[in-house]
């Protein structure tokens, strides 16, 4: 039953390890399967180990050991545009020179889309993050918020069915990340996008996530829901880590 759970999986990450350089292991035997429409937030202490999946999950680093399936095909196997992929991050450099419209038009017109299409894309994906009126804007003439909304657009704009994200409100107030906290859920389930999301902040995880994947030291210490995690967690490692700052 198991195997068949990882093959219908939208996303797995099947015994993977990795090391940097033939270096430590820094991911040890992680398995993972999420299904489609999933929030799973990747929750854990510096230098656990997220990043480092997210980086592979994303095909910018190769698994030592172990495979990472997408739609039940091994990640390598598929051309990078035709992953399905978008992602944020919480440097998420737009370019200064470009208005928030080009910034999202640029990579879509690098990858031959007419004219009409881009525009008709660019204005879907600034209104999903209520930001239409935006457009003829640079980046500098936003306040942070709105930069991020749209770093935010720029990876829904290809219509992605999977976005990871990596500390994507990191560099913003506590109030405006809570606002933002929201709208990136609710948009996720609206549009039934599957997310990747890596953060270090109890709260952020537990908020947000369908379920949350606790690390510690290159491994996964529980993989349960919210309220399973504040309720029964599996060792003191995850007690004490839940614990903090709630
Ligand atoms: P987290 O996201 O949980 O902070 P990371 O995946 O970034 O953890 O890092 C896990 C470990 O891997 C850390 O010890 C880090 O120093 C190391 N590491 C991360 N990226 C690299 C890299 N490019 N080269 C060598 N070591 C790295």
């Amino acid at each position: 039953m198991a195997d068949t759970a990882i093959n219908d999986a939208f996303v797995a990450f099947e015994r993977v390890q990795k090391s940097y350089d033939g270096e430590l292991l820094v991911v040890k035997d992680l398995n993972l399967s999420m299904p489609k429409g999933e929030f799973l937030t990747m929750l854990g202490p510096s230098g656990s180990g997220k990043t480092t999946c997210l980086m592979m999950l994303a095909g910018f680093e190769t698994a030592t050991h172990g495979e990472i399936k997408l739609k039940g095909d091994p990640i390598n196997n598929i051309p990078p545009h035709k992953r399905g992929i978008g992602m944020v991050f919480q440097n998420y450099a737009l370019f200064p020179h470009m208005t928030v419209a080009e910034n999202l038009s640029f990579p879509l017109e690098v990858r031959k889309i007419g004219k009409s299409e881009r525009e008709g894309k660019v204005k879907r994906a600034l209104d999903m993050v209520q930001m239409g009126d935006f457009g003829g804007r640079r980046p500098a003439q936003l306040s942070g918020g709105q930069q991020q909304r749209i770093a935010l657009a720029r990876a829904l704009v290809f219509e992605p069915e999977l976005v990871l994200m990596d500390e994507p409100l990191g560099a913003l107030d506590k109030q405006l990340r809570e606002h933002m906290q929201f709208e990136i859920t609710n948009l996720a389930h609206e549009l039934g996008i599957t997310v990747v999301y890596v953060t270090h902040d109890q709260t952020e995880a537990l908020t947000m996530s369908d379920r949350v994947a606790v690390f510690d030291d290159g491994r996964i210490q529980q993989l349960a829901p919210p309220d399973e995690l504040y309720e029964s967690p599996q060792n003191s490692f995850v007690a004490q880590f839940i614990g903090e700052n709630n």
